[in-house]
This record gives structure tokens, C-alpha cells and sequence, in this order.
């Protein structure tokens, strides 16, 4: 690299809270030399949260499969045929006996989605009873359940929910290639009801989708100009399902996912990001490697809503070997999103 280019690479380092992230800014991050991105991603890291500690969430499906949607990734969309299994919005009791292993096993936060295009008005009730019950144990609680309909994020509010994710999936110019049955423009609607009715927001992507680097570039972009930037971003890599139109999906490098990681890291400082989907196909190496660019959350648990996650034995094997521990009221350091 030369002056002239560590020169533009400290031009293109700003306060992303007060900077606004173009496509060519955050594609030019990509392009950083692999090890010096790694660093400087680890550097920002470290000045806005404890680099050992990481969080640990749970999710759980609450309604699977059947869904009307034809998200090109997805095993649960009723239009594909991947030998998912339908199953009914569940009771409380069923979801209250999972959240409380989850709590055991050391989960800070207890994810829960649902395989809908959004939630009717009639699904709101049980909705609501199993955020309470879940929020009643001590722990954080977050919901993935679509679009939602004028009111909703209120009443989801309102019952305890913390979260709400809803991920924008791809970058706005890949969107169509990906999903039909709605727009970019539908997922920032929800985010902005989201937000006025004051939950957190999770809200990442998925990379490895046959999408170009300059795509992945305007997925990251996007999430980063989100205004406040979420509090949590899942990055996910694909899973390829059988019988999903990106089964065949071409494989995205191991570098490429890292460096997605860093970007991730270095536009918004102060999100968590989360090591998401797909990492049961990751080495422990890549895994370190991602944790060393900037990840500071996974999903911990046998299951992720329909497709394999690691073991939780391995997870804490992983950790104790990299001298990592789940982040706690005690050794959290981070910085409340302005
Ligand atoms: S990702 Fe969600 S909305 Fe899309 S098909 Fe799957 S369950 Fe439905």
C-alpha cells in the first residue's frame, strides 16, 4: 500500500454517527489490505466494547414453516419443497420451557421468530402473552415476525418485547433477485415503525447470495445509514437449503465473509454484530477470526428457527479456548446508541 493510499484508507475511517456511508466509501473499506482491515475493524471494537465478552442469544421458532413468501433462501416458504415441517403459532408453556434452558445454558436474550409475512391483527394476543411470559423469566426478549401493520410495534412494546428484527435481507439494487413478494422499501417501513414506538432494532443481511461485493457494499451501506444504526446486526452467511432457488448459490470465500465482518464493525461501532447463519459450516479459525474483526455476538443453541447451528459444547469449548466469556451486566462495556 502506498502514503497516498493509507492516506485515503484514514479519509475513509470516519464517525459513521456523524458521517453518511456512500456505496463507493464502504466498497473501498472492502478493498482495505485483509490484515490491516482486520486490525483496524479490531481497534474500533476495542474502543466501544470489551473485546473478550461476547453476547449470546437464543432463537427459537414460535411458527414454522408455510409461510407466503418467496424469500430465495428460505426453507420455510410454502412455494419451496425442503421437507420443512408446518407448525402452528405455539402455546406459551412450550416456548416458557425453551426460554428457561436458554436462560440456563447462560442466553442473555431469547429470540423468537415466526415464519409470516407479518402477524394478523387475531395472532397478536398470544403474541403478546408469550413476550410477557418470556420477559417475566429476567430475560431480553426479541421477536422476528415480518411486516407489521400499523400499531403493532406498539403492542409489542408494550408486552416486554426489547428487540425487534427484521433484517434487510440483500442491498436495494440485489432485492428482486432475492425476494418478489415485497420491496426494500416494505422493510423500512416496518423499521421505522419499529423505531417510533422506541424498541431496539436488530436488523442485518445475508451475504453469499451470488451477490457482487459492490452489492454486499450497499447491504452494509444501508445498515449503516440507518438513522440511529441498529443496535444489533446479524450478519448471516447462506445456508444453502435443497429445494430454495439459491441452493446452488455459489460459494462466497472465507476472506470475503471476514472482511464483511471488519466492514460491518468499522461503519457502526457501536451495533452489536452478530455472528449469525452458517456458521456450523465455519472452522474455529474463521470463527476466531471473525470475533478478532469485530463480532461480538452469536446465536447459541442447536437450532437456527430450521437449519443447524453448533452444539453449545462446542461453542463453549470454542470460547474457553479463545478466552472468551458471555458478556454480563459486569463485563459489558458499551456505549448506548445517541
Ligand atoms: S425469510 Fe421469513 S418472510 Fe421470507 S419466506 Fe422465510 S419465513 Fe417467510
Amino acid at each position: 500500500m502506498t502514503t497516498t493510499q493509507s492516506v485515503q484508507l484514514s479519509e475513509i475511517t470516519p464517525h459513521p454517527s456523524v458521517e453518511y456511508w456512500s456505496v463507493c466509501k464502504v466498497e473501498a473499506l472492502y478493498e482495505t489490505p485483509f490484515l490491516e482491515l482486520i486490525y483496524r475493524a479490531a481497534q474500533v471494537h476495542r474502543e466501544h466494547f470489551n473485546p473478550q465478552a461476547i453476547q449470546l442469544s437464543t432463537l427459537m421458532s414460535i411458527k414454522t414453516g408455510g409461510c407466503p413468501e418467496d424469500c430465495g433462501y428460505c426453507p420455510q416458504s410454502a412455494r419451496y419443497q425442503t421437507g420443512v415441517q408446518n407448525q402452528q403459532l405455539l402455546d406459551v408453556d412450550e416456548v416458557i420451557a425453551k426460554a428457561k434452558i436458554a436462560k440456563s445454558r447462560g442466553a442473555g436474550r431469547f429470540c423468537m421468530g415466526a415464519a409470516w409475512r407479518g402477524p394478523k391483527p387475531k395472532d397478536m394476543e398470544k403474541v403478546t402473552q408469550i413476550i410477557k411470559a418470556v420477559k417475566d423469566l429476567g430475560l431480553e426478549t426479541c421477536g422476528t415476525f415480518g411486516l407489521l401493520q400499523d400499531g403493532m410495534a406498539e403492542e409489542l412494546k408494550e408486552a416486554g418485547l426489547d428487540y425487534y428484527n427484521h433484517n434487510l435481507d440483500t442491498a436495494p439494487e440485489n432485492y428482486h433477485e432475492v425476494i418478489s413478494t415485497r420491496r426494500f422499501d416494505d422493510r423500512l417501513s416496518t423499521l421505522g415503525k419499529v423505531r417510533k414506538a422506541g424498541l431496539k432494532v436488530c436488523c442485518g443481511g445475508i451475504v453469499g447470495m451470488n451477490e457482487t461485493r459492490k452489492e454486499r457494499a450497499g447491504l452494509i451501506a444501508s445498515l449503516a445509514n440507518l438513522d440511529p444504526q441498529p443496535e444489533s446486526v446479524p450478519i448471516n452467511q447462506l445456508v444453502k437449503v435443497e429445494g430454495t432457488p439459491l441452493a446452488e448459490a455459489e460459494d462466497l470465500d472465507w476472506t470475503e465473509f471476514v472482511r464483511t465482518i471488519a466492514v460491518a464493525r468499522i461503519t457502526m461501532p457501536k451495533s452489536y454484530v452478530r455472528l449469525s447463519a452458517g456458521r456450523q459450516g465455519m472452522t474455529e479459525e474463521m470463527q476466531a477470526m471473525c470475533f478478532m474483526a469485530g463480532a461480538n455476538s452469536i446465536f447459541y443453541g442447536d437450532k437456527l428457527l430450521v437449519t443447524g447451528n453448533p452444539e453449545e459444547d462446542g461453542d463453549q469449548l470454542l470460547m474457553a479456548k479463545l478466552d472468551l466469556e458471555p458478556e454480563t451486566e459486569e463485563n459489558r462495556k458499551v456505549l448506548e446508541i445517541e
